[in-house]
């Protein structure tokens, strides 16, 4: 926005990002941002422009994504002749180029020529997560600028998406068991878990998701239609008793601590906290 307003806007951005599909939610708010005919706020629903841009059919503003496998050279040459003529919606004219490292040789070198004979109205934006994969070509025309993206849960707890849903329901299941049914047969509780058959990893991922349900409950952030809020009937100091516990055993799996045993101290003490304070 600081580019576009002192007019140093390049006219082509190479943006490395981790997740694409964010990166051009941004870039479409910063873009409308420029465009808007009103005064911009995150839903705009006066201007026919934003609205325009919401429904991804302004014609001063283009983005292209792999057909297939690749992007085609078809797909740039029409581009070219779109903006062949001037924009008289916006001052400016503007594309969005979406994995951008899928432009095959033929579609990169007529991207090129384009590139290569800067019309001061149009301005790309090239978008992709596999930057070493850019020609170098097309690189060297292009400014560069990193958007990284917090990574979605199961990303941070470095597990594959599937695993993670896996231990979600098992989560869900468990939670609902000793937090709902109030099954007091420890026993019962402890039988299920060993009847997961969980390796110490997944039982330390298990003891993350865990504690990271208790902290949102404890900092009021579960979301509305979250599932666990069932957990809301209990008092703060309920939630934060059972909270520390779990940083306290996901410190000892740490150290090589007999699962098992934790795995006991687990529902012992889950039992013992719910028994002291409601
Ligand atoms: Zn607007």
């Amino acid at each position: 926005m600081n580019y576009y307003h002192e007019k140093k806007l390049a006219h082509a951005y190479l943006i490395s990002t981790n997740n694409i599909n964010k990166c051009l939610k941004v870039l479409l708010n910063v873009i409308k941002n420029i465009f808007c005919v009103d005064t911009f706020s995150d839903n705009c629903n006066k201007c026919s422009l934003c609205h325009l841009i919401d429904i991804n059919n302004l014609p001063s503003l283009k983005i292209i994504a792999p057909d297939g496998e690749f992007i085609k050279k078809a797909q740039i040459l029409e581009l070219k002749n779109f903006f062949a003529k001037n924009s008289i919606y916006t001052n400016e004219s503007m594309y969005i180029i979406l994995n951008a490292e899928k432009m095959n040789k033929e579609s990169a070198n007529t991207m090129l020529k384009f590139l290569e004979e800067p019309d001061s109205d149009v301005i790309g934006f090239f978008l992709t997560n596999e930057k070493d994969n850019i020609l170098p070509t097309i690189l060297s025309r292009c400014q560069e600028l990193t958007a990284h993206f917090p990574n979605a849960y199961y990303e941070e707890l470095n597990i594959a998406e599937d695993k993670y849903q896996e231990l979600n329901n098992i989560l869900k299941e468990y939670l609902m068991k000793i937090e709902i049914e109030k099954r007091k047969q420890i026993l019962y509780n402890r039988e299920y878990l060993s009847n997961l058959n969980l390796d110490r990893s997944d039982i330390k991922v298990f003891l993350q998701m865990m504690l990271f349900t208790y902290k949102s409950v404890l900092n009021n952030e579960l979301e509305e239609n979250s599932p666990y809020s069932f957990l809301n009937k209990y008092s703060f100091n309920n939630i934060e008793k059972k909270t520390n516990l779990l940083i306290e055993l996901l410190k000892e799996i740490s150290y090589n601590v007999n699962v098992e045993l934790l795995l006991d101290r687990l529902v012992i003490e889950f039992e013992v906290i719910n028994n002291e304070t409601l």
